[in-house]
């Protein structure tokens, strides 16, 4: 079996700055990019212009900045398998990491795989429908573009993401409506008087979404009230789920202490879990930030940690 100092699971923007950290420190580094579980290049692959990259002026792809990424983590000697990892045992060491089907023993492991948006699955809402046609989990990410512009936009959701996503739209869109399943806000008070009190913002209290629909892009909502089950339709240019995000950490199993909401837990400041020689970097331990930016800084500390780490060991063997 193929053993190595430092095993990378994930190639986001995390995985792969810690594949470039690390493969200029001569760790040799193994990354499992992931293949059935999602685009390798994760969420960043399923967005269109990023402009809050710094060091990119004009803007760039996801996918390109992602192409970016992992050239240079090749260039340095990193080695890609283009494999999802079915499980791990980080109770034994070395540590075991079974992918499909290559399994490799590592001295150290970084954990990148980060968090996916939840999406609402309602008719039009879907792939090949009108996802990424005006249907997008990303404000931040997609919100300034054309499509958008001087649109009555609709959040799904009520929580602090849907209420920042709000604010953050509406400087495109002429009308914002967040439109929750509850009538009060999960938000946080701050976040919510904020959304309560702009006057681009109007809450839709007790409703759902149940249909998306438009021609080339999306042109009309559904939403229906859950207490009369009553229906309206409403012309929009574009709907933003923030509904939450699920960590993926399924592969994890009783491996790694987890936070209640799934998140890999870090000791504060660093990277390191509650495992020695195991790092996690991105939004797979990071339900705040979730930026592409944040997610590369965290993946250069868990190579650095690692490396240290490893150093550590061998000086003391
Ligand atoms: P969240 O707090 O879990 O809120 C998710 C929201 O989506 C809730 O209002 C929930 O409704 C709603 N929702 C969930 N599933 C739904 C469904 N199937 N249909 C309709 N609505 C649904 O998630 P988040 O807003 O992404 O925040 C995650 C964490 O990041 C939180 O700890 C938050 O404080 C933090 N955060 C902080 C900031 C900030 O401080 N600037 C910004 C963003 C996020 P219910 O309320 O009915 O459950």
């Amino acid at each position: 079996m193929e053993k190595r100092k430092l095993v990378i699971i994930g190639s986001g923007p995390a995985g792969y700055t810690a594949a470039i950290y690390a493969a200029r420190a001569n760790l040799y580094p193994l990354i499992y990019e992931g293949f059935f579980s999602g685009p390798a290049g994760g969420q960043l692959m399923t967005t269109t212009e990023v402009e809050n990259y710094p060091g990119f002026p004009g803007g760039i792809t996801g996918p390109e900045l992602m192409d970016a990424f992992r050239k240079q983590a090749e260039r340095f000697g990193t080695t890609i398998l283009a494999e999802d990892v079915a499980s791990v045992d980080l109770k034994n060491y070395p540590f075991l990491i079974k992918g499909h089907p290559t399994t490799v023993q590592a001295e150290a492991v970084i954990i990148a795989t980060g968090a996916n948006a939840r999406r609402l699955n309602v008719p039009g809402a879907g792939d090949g429908e009108f996802w990424q046609k005006g249907v997008t989990a990303c404000a931040v990410c997609d919100g300034a573009a054309p499509i958008f512009r001087d649109k009555e936009l609709y959040v799904i959701g009520g929580g602090d993401s849907a209420v920042e996503e709000a604010i953050f739209l509406t400087k495109y869109g002429c009308k914002v409506y967040i439109v929750h399943r509850r009538n009060e806000l999960r938000a946080s008070k701050i976040m919510a008087e904020r959304a309560l009190r702009h006057p681009k913002i109007e809450v839709i209290w007790n409703h759902a979404l149940v249909k998306v629909e438009g021609d080339t892009v999306v042109k009309s909502v559904t939403l229906q009230n859950i207490n009369t089950k009553e229906e309206m339709r409403r012309e929009t240019g574009g709907v933003f789920f923030a509904i939450g995000h699920d960590p993926n950490t399924s592969f994890l199993k009783d491996q790694l202490e987890l936070h209640d909401n799934r998140y890999i837990k870090v000791i504060p400041g660093t990277t390191m879990t509650s495992v020695e020689g195991v790092f996690a970097a991105g939004d797979v331990q990071d339900h705040i930030y979730r930026q592409a930016v944040t997610a590369a800084g965290t993946g250069c500390m868990a190579a650095l940690d690692a490396e240290k780490w490893l150093s550590h060991k061998e000086q003391h063997q």
